[in-house]
């Protein structure tokens, strides 16, 4: 079989007029599907009126409310929070949220039946004046707020295990086996996070090889497809799951699923592959296949995959597993679901600028999608063994329509959702098969299930959350998908913008690269490997290239390798530059704004278009991963879109102020003169190409001094920005060393100076302006910083390794945003520095250009000895957590993560990928902050929490130029998070931020009088 690579974005429009004029049935079939579903509607409606129901709550406090989403942070948060200040201050932040007390229905809420049941208060007691927050107030007023903690949490236990069969496979199998479970086939699931380590995924092993086992002995005599069955998450049983460490998985995922599957054939049980994120499909696709041939798998036809119709590869994935199925002789059983991940699929294509959404962004879309697979697969019938998974009453009406009868196929619903809907279809139709998914776990192991749940069960689009709302006509829950979506053309979201397009008409997003999608991630290497050639980067004054001393630049990752030539200039050719910078002003201060930003914008586009050259050199000069290289380079276009759009706004007006009549008075911006851009070499494409264009857009002539270790790609972007169209006259380059810098720093000609690079240099900057008799000229500065993650302990464990991980090692640790101290609650600091440890440890080092690595190099051999020296060192003073390998040959330093006993041990910023980690006490908060704040740094700062007020708290009180909250802490993007520092970090403005450009002109006002020829006409002739 050739592997899943189906068009990754096919065209909303073209799929909706092939499904617009497919899906209607003829006028008595649809009239069958309305009276199926309106009897499903009013089961749902009939049972919804007790008192306590998990899903009427959640209606009550829908998602779109304050107090919804203040739930569901309560109860995502509440239960792994293991002291008990803190989960009072999330109570108490939750609570505050939102205006519980003047809801209508305050009777149904969420926190009265909680307390109620949890405190042993009688529901009959609960009159409809008492609010939740009332009861609350009233209860800890004589109960105390200990006793409250307990009755949430004991509440949201309540809440939690609606959705979850037994916290343990015995338990739940007991449940599945009684009375009324014996209604229902099962697909057990054991809850839990993705595995960030292998420790994590080899627990997961060992639980689903377990649970296959316990569920074997009870599955009873009956045959496929009437045997329960075991779902299982790909993410859950290999740590780095994902595209670019194919390999990798293959090798070491492959056996793990192989053997699973084995045992579960053994016992003749049904074996599902839950669907994940989009840009793992064609991943999961190879895994399946591969583990699919096995040859002791033969006889079985138990194994099977989720596919999302909310993917717009959905029917491709079903006529892909059909001809493997029929390939091997056998038949799969098909979980047709809409899919779980709409909300994060479209937050990650904008983020990484995605060509399109490898989702539909139209519910309606979404269903007809399902409606089209429902056909596929049925027609596909017996090779595939369709299991349609929908809560949908109108979905489940359409199947059972089409089907012709109940033979065939199932069924499956959640547990603890769509009750009523399946109590009410096996009621009326005897032979019909419906299987429950049955998560299985302990509480704390279910938050992001839940999460999952509350959003399915509160968000408006979901028919759940509808179909119980009385106010809802049932006509509009009949509403076919084909009638909402009407017209080709209306198959997108109108209000959704393509990721390309989310900055609206001032500029374009930077084109990203999905590395999920095979063809793309192959073309993108292609073009690397086609375009990568050895630079040679002399100086270039007036576009000319100019003469001195050529030396060799050698790959960071393979010092042999010798990458491209630098020719250094002199002193005496660095105040040529100067000079004829300062000739070459006046013209390009002339040329209109909106010219010199044409200028930028074609630069971007050349950026993107020779994007395979630029990788390729950031990779060999800059030891660049790929992920790094393409983060950059898109970095650099918004640098140059970024840019020239406020250029147009700024420069290119001339803004009337108010004042006395007669008069005109008009103030406007201009460029101050020769600006002079020194930039560092860990970002030697977007921070050297910001830096620029920023001081070219506001008319200024440019003499740019690159990094001695990265002079390559900066003469590369000087080439590029010439051929853009900005004249030589206006852009000069100045390869060299310190001492280069220095003399154009202490040049008279300089007007001012943008500075990327450390403190003690930015120091000297300053001391050299300082002394010149001149002109007190602007200095922009960006330096360093120790900059910190906070972890409370309400914060989601996972999502902090991730963050962590990414911030303190990506680039191997040499950004300045990079996180250098983490300071965690140390109620819960154990696991979480085991798990980053285990995290870091996933994390592969080697070749830049090869797309699965993770850490590339540090730049040259200085800053390795100084890693080392500093880490030997902190292996006698620190306690490791971790310690990495790192490959003999390149200059590459291992992750390493140290314990410190106090944040002040940690006294300068090592640029590197050293994470240190610290503990602190609840109580002791303030502490923590006063020592972070005594670094004197301010750049970038972490926090994790779920408590609102923390996060604001920590922002007031310390004055740190960028926080991240819940997130990552690196990677800022341009025009969205404006990037700089304070205090010993930088002078600000901050880059890429709506005062930058301001800094690099003068003002200029011009008052006219416009009366001075003899009278004011305009006055006169104004009438009453
Ligand atoms: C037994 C079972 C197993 C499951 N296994 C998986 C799994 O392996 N992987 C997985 O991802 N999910 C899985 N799910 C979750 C499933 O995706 C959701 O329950 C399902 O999408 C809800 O669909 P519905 O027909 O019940 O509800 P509906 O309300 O009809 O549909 C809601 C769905 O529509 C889609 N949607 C919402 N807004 C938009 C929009 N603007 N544009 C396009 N689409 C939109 C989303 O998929 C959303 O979930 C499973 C569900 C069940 C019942």
């Amino acid at each position: 079989m050739t592997p899943f690579r189906p068009d990754y974005y096919p065209d909303d429009g073209v799929l909706a007029r092939a499904w617009l004029a497919s899906t209607p049935l003829p006028p008595d079939r649809e009239a069958r599907v309305d009276t199926e579903a309106r009897q499903m509607i009013g089961a749902i409606r009939g049972r919804s009126g007790g008192i306590g129901g998990v899903e009427q709550l959640l209606r009550e406090y829908s998602l779109t409310t304050p107090e919804g989403l203040a739930l569901m942070v309560l109860a995502e948060g509440l239960l792994r929070v293991p002291d008990d200040a803190t989960a009072d201050r999330l109570i108490e932040d939750k609570l505050g949220q939102g205006g519980f007390a003047t809801r209508a229905h305050q009777s149904d809420a969420l926190l009265v039946n909680a307390s109620a049941w949890a405190l042993g208060i009688s529901a009959r007691l609960i009159g409809p004046q008492d609010t939740p927050e009332g009861i609350l107030r009233g209860v800890v007023r004589r109960l105390g707020l200990p006793t409250v903690r307990g009755a949430l949490r004991q509440a949201m236990r309540v809440m939690g295990s609606h959705f979850v069969l037994g916290q343990s496979i015995e338990d739940a199998l007991a449940r599945a086996g009684s009375r009324a479970g014996r209604l229902y086939r099962y697909s057990f699931d054991m809850l839990g996070e993705g595995a960030r380590t292998a420790e994590d995924a080899e627990r997961y092993f060992a639980s689903y090889s377990d649970s296959i086992e316990a569920i074997g002995r009870a599955a009873g005599n009956k045959p496929l497809p009437d045997r329960p069955g075991i779902s299982v998450k790909l993410s859950a049983l290999h740590p780095r799951y994902e595209a670019v460490s194919r390999d990798r998985v293959m090798a070491e995922l492959v056996p793990r699923v192989r053997t699973l599957a084995r045992a579960a054939a053994i016992r003749g049980l049904n074996f599902t592959i839950d669907a994940e994120e989009a840009d793992r499909l064609e991943l999961s696709m190879d895994v399946i296949a591969d583990v699919a041939a096995d040859r002791q798998l033969a006889d079985w036809d138990g194994f099977g995959l989720a596919i999302q119709a909310y993917g717009k590869r959905a029917l491709p994935a079903i006529d892909y597993v059909a001809e493997l199925a029929a390939s091997l002789g056998r038949r799969f059983m098909v979980r047709l679901v809409k899919g779980a991940y709409w909300d994060t699929e479209v937050k990650r294509a904008q983020e990484r600028g995605l060509p399109d959404y490898p989702v539909f962004t139209r519910k309606p879309m979404t269903d007809l999608s399902y409606v089209a697979c429902v056909e596929r697969m049925l027609a596909l019938r017996p090779r595939l063994y369709p299991q349609f998974a929908t809560h949908n009453a109108l979905t489940v009406a359409s199947v059972l329509e089409r089907a012709g009868g109940t033979d065939g196929y199932e069924f499956q619903r959640l547990h603890g959702m769509g009750d009523a809907l399946y109590d009410s279809l096996l009621e009326r139709h005897t032979g019909v098969a419906v299987r429950t998914y049955a998560p299985v776990g302990i509480h704390k192991d279910l938050l992001a299930y839940l999460v999952r749940r509350l959003l399915e069960n509160g968000a408006n689009s979901s028919f759940v959350s509808v179909a119980a709302d009385p106010n809802v006509p049932v006509e509009v829950l009949l509403e076919r998908p084909e009638q909402r979506v009407g017209r080709p053309d209306r198959a997108r979201h109108s209000g959704l913008p393509m990721p390309a397009d989310l900055f609206g008409s001032a500029r374009k997003n930077a084109a990203g690269v999905e590395f999920g999608h095979a063809a793309s991630l192959a073309g993108l290497l292609a073009e690397i490997r086609r375009d990568t050639m050895l630079v040679h980067a002399p100086g270039l004054i007036n576009g000319v290239a100019s003469t001195g001393i050529t030396r060799d630049i050698a790959s960071p990752a393979d010092p042999a390798r010798i990458v491209g030539r630098v020719t250094e200039v002199s002193l005496q050719t660095a105040d040529i530059a100067m000079a004829a910078a300062a000739a070459g002003f006046r013209s390009w201060n002339e040329t209109p704004a909106g010219a010199r930003a044409a200028a930028l914008e074609r630069a971007a586009s050349l950026l993107e278009q020779r994007r395979g050259f630029f990788l390729s050199l950031l990779a060999a000069e800059a030891g660049k991963t790929l992920d790094d290289g393409v983060s950059e380079l898109r970095e650099a276009v918004d640098f140059l879109r970024y840019y020239a759009a406020e250029a147009k706004k700024l420069y290119g007006h001339t803004e009337t102020m108010p004042g006395p009549t007669g008069e005109l008075n008009q103030r406007r911006l201009r460029g101050r003169g020769v600006f002079l851009c020194i930039s560092p070499w860990n970002f030697p494409l977007a921070i050297f190409v910001g830096q620029v264009a920023a001081a070219l857009a506001a008319g200024n002539s440019v003499v740019a001094k690159p990094a001695e270790q990265t002079p390559l790609v900066a003469c590369e972007a000087v080439r590029l920005l010439h051929e853009a169209g900005v004249p030589g006259e206006a852009l000069h380059l100045v390869p060299g060393a310190g001492d280069i810098g220095a003399r154009l720093v202490a040049h008279p000609s300089v007007a001012g100076v943008a500075f990327t690079g450390s403190t003690e240099t930015a120091w000297a900057i300053n001391r050299t302006l300082a002394a010149k008799r001149g002109p007190i000229v602007p200095l922009i500065a960006e330096t360093g910083g120790i900059n910190a993650m906070i972890v409370d302990a309400t914060a989601l464990p996972e999502q902090v390794v991730d963050d962590a991980v990414m911030s303190a090692f990506r680039s191997a640790g040499q950004r300045c945003s990079a996180l250098r101290l983490m300071a965690v609650q140390d109620d819960v600091a154990d696991r979480i520095i085991a798990m980053t440890a285990g995290a870091a440890a996933e994390l592969k080092l080697g070749d830049p250009a090869d797309p699965s690595t993770h850490l590339g190099p540090v730049i040259d051999a200085e800053s390795q000895q100084r890693l080392e020296a500093h880490i030997a060192r902190l292996k006698q003073s620190a306690r490791t957590h971790y310690a990495g390998t790192a490959p003999a040959r390149g200059y590459f330093v291992a992750p390493h993560i140290f314990e410190l006993n106090a944040p002040g041990e940690l006294t300068e910023e090592i640029f590197g990928p050293v994470l240190n980690v610290v503990r602190y006490r609840a109580e002791k908060f303030d502490a923590l902050l006063e020592d972070l704040e005594k670094t004197g740094y301010g750049l970038t700062l972490g926090i994790h929490t779920r408590i609102d007020a923390t996060a604001a708290y920590v922002a007031d009180r310390l004055p740190t130029g960028n926080i991240y909250v819940n997130r990552n802490m690196i990677g800022a993007v341009v025009g969205v998070q404006p990037f700089g520092g304070s205090g010993l970090s930088g002078t600000g403005p901050k880059a890429g931020g709506p005062d930058y450009l301001r800094r690099f002109g003068i003002e200029q006002t011009i008052s006219t009088n416009t009366a001075a020829a003899g009278g004011n006409a305009t006055l006169l002739a104004t009438e009453e």
